[in-house]
C-alpha cells in the first residue's frame, strides 16, 4: 500500500467511526426517553384529572340532594302532623314543598348529566391507558432493538480502533499530524479527497495535472488547491 492508499483507507476507517458515533448519540438519546410514551402519560394524567374533578363535583351534588330530600321529609312530616294550625301556614309550607320539589327535580336531571359525563370520561381514560400501555410497549421493543443495534456498532467501532492503530503505526507522525488538523478544520472531519476525472471529488473543483500525477505515485502528501484536501487518486 503507498503512503497516500494507507492515508486513504485511515480516513474511510475514520469516517465510519464518525457515523457510528453519530448513531450511537441517536440511539442513548432514543433510549432515553420516549416522545410518544411522554404525550400518551400527559394525555392520561389530563383525563384522570377531569374525572377527578368531575367525581367531586358530583359528590357535592349528591350531597345536596340529600339536604333537599332531608328538608322535603321535615316539611311534610309537619303538614301532616296536625301541629300548623293558620291555614296561611299551612299554604306557606306547601308552596315551600312544591319549590323544595322542584330544586329536586332540577338536581336530579344535573346528576344524570353528570352521571352520563362521568362515563363518558371513564371511556376517555380506558382509551388513554391503552394507548400509554400501546406506547410503552412500542417504546420496549423500539429500545430493545436500539441496544442490540448498539452493541453491534460498539463492537465495530472496536474493530474500527484496532484497524486504524495498525494503519497509523505505518505511517510517518508528520503524515498524521497533518490528516489529523485537517479533519479537525473540515466540518465533515474529510481530510482525504479522491480524484474524480480530473476534480476534487470533495470540492468539485478542477486539479492540476501535476497534482493528479503526484496523487497517483502516492508517496508525498500533495493537496487540492481550492480546498486544501489532501488528494488521492486510486
Ligand atoms: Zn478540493
Amino acid at each position: 500500500m503507498s503512503m497516500l492508499q494507507t492515508l486513504f483507507r485511515l480516513q474511510t476507517l475514520d469516517s465510519s467511526t464518525d457515523a457510528i458515533r453519530v448513531r450511537l448519540y441517536e440511539i442513548d438519546r432514543a433510549l432515553a426517553e420516549s416522545p410518544a410514551v411522554n404525550h400518551a402519560r400527559a394525555e392520561l394524567q389530563q383525563a384522570e384529572s377531569a374525572l377527578r374533578s368531575l367525581a367531586s363535583e358530583l359528590k357535592l351534588l349528591e350531597l345536596d340532594l340529600q339536604g333537599i330530600e332531608q328538608k322535603i321529609k321535615d316539611e311534610e312530616e309537619r303538614l301532616y302532623s296536625g301541629k300548623i294550625r293558620s291555614p296561611k301556614e299551612m299554604l306557606e309550607v306547601q308552596r315551600e314543598v312544591e319549590l323544595l320539589k322542584q330544586r329536586r327535580e332540577q338536581m336530579d336531571e344535573r346528576i344524570i348529566q353528570q352521571m352520563e359525563e362521568l362515563e363518558q370520561l371513564r371511556a376517555v381514560r380506558a382509551r388513554c391507558e391503552s394507548a400509554l400501555a400501546e406506547a410503552e410497549r412500542t417504546f420496549a421493543d423500539d429500545s430493545r432493538q436500539l441496544r442490540e443495534e448498539r452493541t453491534k456498532l460498539l463492537a465495530q467501532a472496536k474493530s474500527l480502533l484496532e484497524q486504524r492503530e495498525a494503519l497509523c503505526a505505518v505511517l510517518s507522525p508528520t503524515v498524521l499530524q497533518t490528516y489529523t488538523e485537517l479533519r479537525k478544520r473540515k466540518a465533515n472531519g474529510v481530510a482525504v479527497s479522491v480524484v474524480k476525472g480530473v476534480t476534487c471529488s470533495q470540492c468539485g473543483e478542477a486539479l492540476a495535472s501535476s497534482v493528479i500525477q503526484m496523487a497517483r505515485h502516492g508517496e508525498q502528501l500533495v493537496f487540492c488547491d481550492n480546498c486544501g484536501r489532501i488528494v488521492y487518486a486510486s
